[in-house]
């Protein structure tokens, strides 16, 4: 079976490396069909497929839509877009037009808690201004000697509940579906495991997930452990789901999963790339 990994990010969103260097790990890694899916963002597009071409590395153009669904933050990737789409591009530039506020915020509330200076800090660390995010914070607090590492960072500061997590409302379900199929792309629900919802709570985002026109979740992704494989195999088969397959690599030494190290898809379920050209 080929190695798919159709989730990452590169410096252009919260990954460490560029686009480039992101193709060159991709291939290096095994990978046999590669997607860039930053953070609302497709500004790394380019240079990812012209590294990827000249690897010889099958690319896929993707984004990840920050959405706000029932009070939590949810990631809804767009896999096969049109990264030149008017109606993508401006629903991702809204997107991102709240983050350097939200991000202001951040700073504000670790000053307050003993951590000065994050908002320049964490801004160091973003290669682009316009995608402050929490995953930069992390790094700069990494960096002061605070905290070892980035799941840390999120316990103890930038979730909800403790100092520096800011509440931000970002596009909605329909709007992230609708800009996804808008630029002619599938729309796939990241992570499935990683809300925290209840039952009722999952069946109403996957059913009006799928009334919206999306058609595939993330079963084998760097999120989830290998129960969760399993469970979102049958979600994607209970809901007549396509399955997609990423690792969700930010950065060399940062992620516990590298770029394609995870393990196939089980066989219960259809590939989200079962039709693709490729
Ligand atoms: P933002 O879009 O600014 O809210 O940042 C979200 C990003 O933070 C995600 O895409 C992950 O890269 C990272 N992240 C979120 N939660 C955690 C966590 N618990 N541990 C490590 N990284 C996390
Ligand atoms: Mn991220
Ligand atoms: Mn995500
Ligand atoms: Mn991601």
């Amino acid at each position: 079976m080929r190695n798919f990994d159709l989730h990452c990010h590169s410096n252009v969103s919260d990954g460490v490396l560029a686009p480039a260097s992101l193709a060159a790990r991709a291939k290096a890694r095994g990978v046999d069909v590669w997607a860039l899916t930053d953070h609302d963002e497709v500004g790394g597009i380019a240079e990812a497929r012209a590294a990827a071409a000249s690897l010889g590395l099958p690319f896929v153009p993707g984004v990840e839509i920050s959405i706000t669904w029932a009070g939590q933050t949810v990631h809804i990737v767009g896999l096969h877009v049109d990264e030149r789409n008017p109606v993508l591009l401006a629903g991702l530039a809204l997107t991102r037009s709240g983050r350097e506020l939200r991000a202001r915020e951040m700073a504000g509330q670790l000053a307050a808690a003993g951590i000065p200076d994050a908002y320049e800090g964490a801004l160091a660390y973003a290669g682009n201004p316009d995608l402050i995010s929490r995953t930069h914070f992390a790094r700069y607090i990494i960096d002061r000697g605070i905290c070892r590492d980035v799941p840390s960072v999120f316990r103890n500061y930038l979730i909800e509940g403790k100092p520096g997590y800011v509440p931000h409302r970002w596009a909605s379900l329909q709007q992230a579906v609708e800009w996804i199929r808008a630029a002619g792309g599938t729309a796939v629900i990241a992570h499935p495991g990683r809300y925290n919802f209840d039952a009722m709570a999952y069946d109403a985002l996957f059913s009006e997930f799928k009334d919206l026109g999306g058609t595939a979740i993330e079963v084998i992704t760097g999120s989830h452990t290998p129960d969760q494989y399993e469970e979102y195999a049958r979600v994607a088969q209970r809901y007549g789901f396509l399955a997609s397959r990423g690792s969700d690599f930010h950065g060399p030494g940062e992620s516990r999963v590298d770029l394609g190290a995870l393990p196939p898809l089980p066989s219960s379920v259809k590939p989200v790339w079962h039709d693709w050209v490729i």
